[in-house]
């Protein structure tokens, strides 16, 4: 509805211009039609705040604007005569979503017939008896006013569609972006860390070293102190990881109590001591929940990434060899 007043203020406007232009030139009685129909707008204006259907307002504006070029428009010339806003509600009409495609196309069809009906009832352009230049002027307030009018209609219209547009991405960006993190830890999930593996692969990468990591006894914990504390567990290495991976690649919850780790540009033989030093950290760190005190260990399998094989085949490789330091007797790196 406050398009709509737009629009009837701009008609308004234009309408009041050629009332006083066509005054000060000397055009009367035409310039009348331009008096009358000023006030009418403003009836139209003071409407639009009892009766809240735009549909009503648009159809008031446009047979306004109709009587206007019937009465007026043979006098100025069809261009002058101000024909153009019956396009501009046409346009109102189109971008309404709550009318339907049937009531859109018999309004386009209902102006189309009426405009032509006028051109052929009253000759279209031929009968204009306006100086040359006077002509002109009007010509060129007309062309600015509707271009603006068709602008401002455009500009506010598109401004919702670009903001909704805008939100829909943002809305689709932290969808992705959810969809791959793990909501307990924060960490990336598997899906996010297989596709940022792809990438690395596809970037100008040296080496890539893949390392999978399993909490011992997991099973125990959860057990004995209850699932929280286990949440508390994995949630308190997930930060070390984050913190400990930082400068070296990507870290994933990879699984339960299983987490893969990507070292980007650092080969095998490097990744081994750093996850030595990071398996003592995680032994010597005293996890407090509750009243509970406690330790845990965890057991690492490191595999450096070959270009012979996939990506896919280095996590089970390492995987593997996480499998044998479980079977050797758990807490430690197998490389
Ligand atoms: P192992 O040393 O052989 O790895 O033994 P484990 O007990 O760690 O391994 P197992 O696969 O038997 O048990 C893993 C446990 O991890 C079982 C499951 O209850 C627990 N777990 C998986 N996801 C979560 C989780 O999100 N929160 C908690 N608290 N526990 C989880
Ligand atoms: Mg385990
Ligand atoms: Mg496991």
């Amino acid at each position: 509805m406050v398009l709509v007043r737009y629009v009837v203020c701009l008609c308004f406007l234009m309408h009041t211009i050629f009332f006083v232009f066509l005054s000060v030139r000397g055009y009367h009685p035409v310039n009348m039609i331009y008096l009358i129909s000023g006030l009418t707008l403003i009836g139209i204006f003071v409407l639009s705040f009892f009766v809240p259907r735009s549909d009503v307002i648009v159809t008031a504006l446009a047979i306004t604007n109709f009587v206007v070029c019937a009465v007026a428009g043979s006098y100025l010339g069809w261009v002058v005569s101000g024909y153009g806003f019956m396009y501009v509600t046409l346009m109102l009409i189109w971008f309404d979503s709550s009318k339907s495609m049937g009531y859109k196309v018999a309004t386009s069809a209902f102006v189309s017939l009426s405009v032509c009906a006028l051109f052929i009832i009253r000759g279209a352009q031929l009968d204009i008896q306006l100086e040359h230049s006077d002509y002109q002027i009007m010509l060129v307030i007309n062309t600015v006013i509707l271009c603006g009018c068709i602008s401002i209609v455009s500009y506010i219209l598109c401004r919702h569609n670009v903001t909704d547009e805008r939100k829909l991405m943002q809305y689709n960006a932290k969808l992705k972006q959810m969809a791959g993190i793990d909501p307990l830890t924060g960490l990336m999930n598997r899906r996010a860390i297989g596709e940022k593996f792809e990438e690395l692969l596809k970037g100008d990468t040296q080496c890539v070293t893949v390392a999978m990591g399993d909490i011992d006894f997991f099973k125990k914990v959860n057990d004995t102190r209850g699932h929280d504390c286990g949440d508390y567990v994995l949630k308190t290495l997930a930060s070390l990881f984050k913190d400990f991976m930082k400068d070296k690649g990507y870290v994933s919850r990879w699984g339960g109590e299983e987490f893969v780790f990507i070292f980007k540009d650092i080969n095998g033989d490097e990744t081994y001591p750093m996850l030595e030093d990071l398996r003592r950290k995680i032994e010597a760190i005293e996890f407090e929940f509750f009243a509970h005190r406690f330790k845990i260990t965890m057991t690492f399998g490191v595999e450096e990434y070959s270009p012979m094989f996939g990506s896919e085949e280095a996590i089970k490789k390492a995987d593997e060899k996480l499998y044998l330091g479980k079977e050797s007797g758990r807490n430690r790196v197998v490389y």
